[in-house]
């Protein structure tokens, strides 16, 4: 109700009213845990007295200030009815500048995997058209997702069939990491060639030497490290081995690397750590 109403007609503004307690129904008693006590006049004295009446069992006021209280939740209400109503305006020509690119955004953030960086992107681009609409800036919006759509098509359009059986596979380590499984915690990487990636267990020989490696250098103890912490130091390298991989069902530039053997990495990147 956004209109004002009159709740007396016809009545003085120095009237006085009084009227039933709604919260203990004039009983002055209210049925909950309470720690004051009152003297009400329809039981006497009680332990758990009406806060709302304070245990009178009825309200009395002026008319003219329940008109005031009127006045002021009809004002309350159209207040909030017009934001509302500005709201869904906001939104509709929001929808209709931005609909379509929105769609495409959504539709390519549902077919990414939570790891892939455009999930990250493009949740936080979306995520931002639900904030504060005074603090949103459309048009720098726009523009950060249009790149990052279009980052995303030329990685789309990059990606090439990832090697497939018994082969040698060169490529540059972009992720290392230790998988815990039934079997015991394995070290695997990422390597990443032309257009295609593929996973699989680091070379044992390699971590066995990179470990080694790492931990001979002046600074790294392991001691001091958290577990895998010496892995950063294989990103970015470049490795060679021979391998069997399997291309993955759902993306054809991926693949999965078994038995791995006659690995070379490449000398290690400064700044690595
Ligand atoms: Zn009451």
């Amino acid at each position: 109700m956004s209109e004002y109403v009159d709740p007396y007609p016809g009545r003085k503004g120095k009237e006085r009213i009084s009227e039933t307690c709604g919260k203990c129904h004039g009983t002055g008693v209210y049925d909950a845990s309470s720690n004051a006590s009152f003297h009400t006049k329809t039981v006497g004295f009680v332990t758990t007295g009406c806060f709302d009446c304070m245990g009178t069992g009825e309200h009395s006021f002026l008319v003219s200030s329940a008109r005031a209280k009127a006045r002021r939740h009809a004002r309350e209400a159209l207040e909030r009815q017009t934001r509302i109503e500005a709201a869904r305006e906001r939104e509709e020509q929001f929808r209709a500048k931005y609909g379509e690119l929105v769609d495409r955004a959504k539709a390519v953030l549902d077919g990414l995997s939570d790891g892939d960086p455009f999930h990250r992107k493009l949740s936080w681009n979306l995520d931002a058209i639900g904030g504060d609409p005074v603090e949103f800036d459309a048009a720098a919006w726009e523009t950060e997702l249009r790149e990052i759509l279009v980052a995303f098509d030329e990685r789309e359009a990059a990606k090439r069939p990832a090697p497939s059986g018994r082969l040698e596979i060169v490529g540059t380590i972009r992720s290392a990491k230790y998988v815990d499984s039934d079997f015991g915690s394995t070290l695997k990487m990422l390597v990443e060639g032309e257009g295609w990636k593929v996973w699989g267990s680091v070379p044992k020989s390699i971590a066995d030497s990179e470990y080694y490696a790492f931990y001979s250098a002046d600074g790294n103890d392991p001691a001091d490290d958290g577990i895998g912490v010496w892995t950063g130091a294989l990103i970015g390298r470049e490795i060679k081995f021979t391998a069997t991989v399997k291309p993955s069902d759902t993306d054809t530039s991926f693949g999965f690397f078994t038995r791995p053997t006659k690995a070379e990495i490449s000398e290690k990147v400064e700044e690595s750590r």
